[in-house]
């Protein structure tokens, strides 16, 4: 069987048709502005797109040894609520043995209680779009504190703004995006263009 991993185009192109890609003129809450904005949900509420691109990010898994020599004694993880719908694809794909999640409880990211009973396997860390890459660092000390080892992580979605690998763990994706964000409106094209902005959530 010959496993194809989409191209990068072929991986906007699903983006740009979801939704989940959009261009224009976005102003986020932290006041930058930005000629183009992600919502990675919107390709995960179809079922078939989410499953072509959780299976393409699970065959970049499948090619590193440290993985597949694990399986299927392997863990998927979470960051947040918005990795959910990729882990549980990763997992179907790998035909890994667990998969959980990270929340946000009072400002602090933490797996819910207990998580650490019962066997603890090596991880793998995926999520729909690694930003800044604080959320998979601080899930890594999570994962690290239950006493498990990290053996992949990534995302389909990975800014360039972000590291290329968390404690010697390269970051998968299957796009690495050119982020253009401007720190002002002074400083931002499409202001000038004079493009009608859209204030987005986050
Ligand atoms: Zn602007």
């Amino acid at each position: 069987m010959v496993e194809l991993i989409p191209s990068p185009d072929a991986v906007m192109q699903i983006l740009t048709r979801t939704g989940a890609f959009r261009e224009g003129h976005f102003v986020y809450p932290n006041g930058k502005h930005s000629p183009h904005y992600f919502q990675m949900p919107l390709a995960f509420r179809y079922y078939d797109t989410a499953r072509v691109l959780a299976v393409a990010l699970s065959r970049k898994f499948r090619l590193e040894k440290d993985i597949s020599s694990q399986l299927p004694k392997v863990s998927v993880i979470s960051p947040s609520s918005g990795g959910i719908p990729v882990a549980f694809g990763v997992r179907d794909a790998l035909n890994a043995e667990q998969i959980y999640w990270a929340e946000q409880e009072k400002g602090e990211r933490m797996f819910r209680q207990y998580v650490n009973q019962g066997e603890v396997n090596p991880c793998i860390i995926v999520d729909d779009i690694i930003r800044s890459g604080h959320a998979i660092e601080e899930t890594v000390d999570l994962v690290k504190s239950l006493g498990a080892r990290v053996i992949g992580c990534g995302a389909i979605v990975r800014f360039d703004t972000a590291p290329e690998e968390v404690e010697g763990v390269p970051i998968k994706s299957l796009i690495n995006f050119d982020v253009r964000m401007y720190e002002s409106d002074e400083e931002c094209t499409e202001c000038k263009d004079g493009v009608t902005p859209e204030t987005v959530r986050f």
